[in-house]
């Protein structure tokens, strides 16, 4: 059984103030961990205080990125080494912003995962479609030649522990609706390549995330899907009272199937 993951993405929203009030106000209504898995990925400058509010609770705090070397002359980048000594155990990699807007490429993508797997950071890699590979309701979605690319190098041990994400550029952002056929269908096929070439216990075992567009309102729906294990959520994780509705998102579905 996987445990499921609900992680939200602030991106570059919320100065320190506002991440630490936000905690305050969620921090003792979220569930159980034994039951789903909880993160935050705030801004960099974030982190660090909310580590420390955060130690002896059951939420993640999430680093929304890395750099491909653990330390030296790199001006701006992050050193997964020294998110890993304030903490941090997990790290978003290769979200489709940081592909489109600071040109990251899968081979790019790759190092990163291989530094921060190789230092015990478990990396929550994020692939999108291209308009090459999979047709869903006659759209064609690309998302295999990633995979294999920015999974290049693991050990199946480290495999077993990478999480997945599957973001649909056309259901992330303003304007756009998540559509429930195409979260599974995507997710199923990460599965169904994972178990083609790393065997079966690796893709029984590997969680995949679904992002784009999941709300209050939709996220029972999307975390039903047998090969979604998760969601990234942006826009909708902001919001405090969203956040603990969806973080809640077990119990009140089975509230609501009470009534
Ligand atoms: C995202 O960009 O990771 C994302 C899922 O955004 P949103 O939920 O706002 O569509």
């Amino acid at each position: 059984m996987r445990k499921p993951f609900i992680v939200a993405n602030w991106k570059m929203h919320k100065n320190v103030e506002q991440s630490v009030a936000f905690l305050h106000k969620v921090l003792d209504r979220l569930p159980n961990s034994d039951h789903v898995d909880i993160g935050i990925a705030p801004q960099s400058f974030a982190t660090y205080p909310m580590i420390e509010i955060t130690q002896h609770t059951n939420l993640q705090i999430i680093s929304q990125n890395a750099a491909t070397k653990y330390d030296g002359a790199y001006t701006g980048e992050i050193s997964v080494k020294d998110l890993k000594d304030m903490g941090i155990n997990y790290v978003m990699l290769g979200h489709s912003e940081r592909r489109r807007f600071f040109h990251e490429s899968n081979q790019i993508v790759n190092q990163k995962v291989l530094a921060a797997a190789n230092i015990g950071v478990t990396p929550i890699v994020c692939t999108n479609e291209d308009e090459e590979s999979i047709v869903v309701n006659n759209k064609r979605y690309y998302i295999l030649r990633q995979l294999h690319n920015v999974l290049q190098g693991l050990s199946i041990e480290q495999l077993q522990k990478v999480i997945l994400s599957f973001e649909p550029t056309s259901s992330i952002g303003e304007g756009h609706e998540m559509n429930l056929q195409l979260a599974e269908r995507g997710c199923q096929l990460l599965r169904q390549q994972i178990r083609l070439f790393y065997g079966n216990d690796v893709a029984n075992k590997i969680r995949i995330l679904y992002g784009g567009s999941v709300n209050p309102d939709n996220i029972a729906q999307v975390m039903d899907q047998p090969d979604v294990d998760g969601v990234l959520i942006g826009r909708a994780s902001l919001d405090p009272e969203k956040f603990v509705q969806m973080a809640n998102y077990q119990n009140n579905y089975a509230l609501a199937l009470q009534n």
